[in-house]
């Protein structure tokens, strides 16, 4: 007898080229079955979501979900599960210095899982900036909460931005990648730097040829200074070299870095992210944007929906060394599934620097199953709900 079916869907699961009506069973919080036509009487319950698209649980791999010690922190519920997400990555919140509140406050109260990545910062991003010179980056106590917290430190953040790349230059990154050596952490590097100086040079090529397999570069859409594209637009030719290394690159919408200019632009010469990621933060800022909202713009860049939520779902599980247990419906993998309805219309969608696109696709959670847990997601981190603005 399986604990849970899923009934009656289409199953979409990129890992193991699945796009067909099928029934998904879970038991022990573990996908046991992904089979057409299961019996319902299998099974001590069933949801039926004919006309919905079954998906592995999707990941955002990067979010702010230190809620309340970090001021743009949300509840990692608004961010994961109650939008359809099952597992985020929370993308250095959280510093050496007050790394163990997360653990001992945060995770132990929410059913979204979520996977952190420790600023090389003191305090993470409790204060911005969090790193102004080499005196904010305290490497030992970093190794040392780090082994501390093995198993739940997964990786490690750091942001190109000044003030602190203004005064320490590469310094800042290769600091940090020691590191990631010496913890055996991969590392996260953000790119894209709205404040920076008329002139400043930029670090990206430096920075990449420092980067090693299993490391990764978030922002890849950004269109401030620090981006993957030179003056004239053409991709720095370390990218491709980083990439075939095994360098890995997230998107992180957030409030400054997705533009679908840029997006555009690196598709046309053959790049394409690893990851699809909202660097979500709290709401009440009126550009903070669900998973949902965010995989739809990249429909709107042309995306297929299978590469979108493969964006979502293995590749990130792969980038954290977990797709032996998720981002793919395989039996045996963890019962984390997405139910997502598609919507077909016409939407208006903005990136971050105010460009517009239409889209002709959107998508709605419809219901959120964790280590088979059922969880209806409600309005999400946004006040006014999961579909873009419509085109008249
Ligand atoms: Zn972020």
């Amino acid at each position: 007898m399986y604990d849970l079916l899923i009934k009656g869907g289409r199953v979409l699961d990129p890992a193991l080229g699945l796009n067909a009506d099928l029934d998904v069973a879970i038991t022990d919080g573990l996908v046991a079955s992904v089979a057409a036509d299961i019996p319902e009487t299998e099974a001590l319950r069933s949801i039926r979501v004919p006309g919905k698209t079954v998906v592995p649980g999707l990941i955002d791999f990067h979010v702010h979900v230190y809620e309340a010690v970090n001021p743009r922190g949300l509840n990692p519920d608004s961010a994961g599960v109650r939008a359809g997400v099952t597992t985020v990555v929370d993308a250095g919140s959280a510093g050496p210095f007050n790394f163990g509140g997360f653990p001992k406050y945060v995770l132990p109260y929410c059913k979204t899982e979520v996977v952190c990545f420790m600023h090389v910062g003191r305090h993470g991003l409790v204060s911005l900036p969090e790193i102004r010179g080499p005196e904010d980056i305290d490497a030992d106590e970093a190794i040392k909460i780090a082994a501390q917290y093995k198993g739940q430190i997964h990786g490690l953040k750091v942001r190109m931005v000044n003030p602190a790349l203004e005064n320490m230059g590469m310094d800042l990154a290769r600091i940090a990648k020691d590191i990631g050596r010496q913890t055996g952490l991969p590392l996260m590097v953000h790119i894209g730097d709205p404040h920076a100086k008329v002139g400043q040079k930029s670090v990206l090529t430096e920075l990449l040829d420092i980067l090693d397999e299993g490391d990764i570069l978030t922002h890849l859409f950004t269109s401030h200074h620090g981006g993957v594209l030179d003056a004239n637009g053409k991709l720095y030719p370390q990218v491709k070299a980083a990439v075939e290394r095994g360098v890995l690159f997230d998107t992180g919408h957030g409030r400054f870095n997705f533009s679908f200019d840029v997006g555009q632009r690196l598709l046309d010469q053959g790049m394409a992210p690893d990851c699809a990621s909202t660097d979500l933060t709290i709401p009440g800022r009126e550009v903070v944007h669900s998973m949902v909202e965010t995989l739809t713009r990249f429909m709107a860049l042309g995306f297929t929906l299978e590469q979108t939520i493969e964006m979502a779902t293995i590749k990130p599980a792969r980038a954290m060394n977990a797709d032996d247990r998720l981002g793919t419906l395989k039996p045996g993998h963890q019962g984390d599934v997405t139910v997502l309805d598609i919507q077909q219309g016409k939407w208006k969608v903005i990136d971050s620097d105010g460009q517009s696109q239409t889209v002709e696709q959107a998508m709605i959670p419809f219901v959120t199953v964790k280590r088979g847990e059922v969880i209806t997601p409600d309005w999400g981190p946004r006040p006014w709900g999961w579909l873009p603005d419509p085109v008249d």
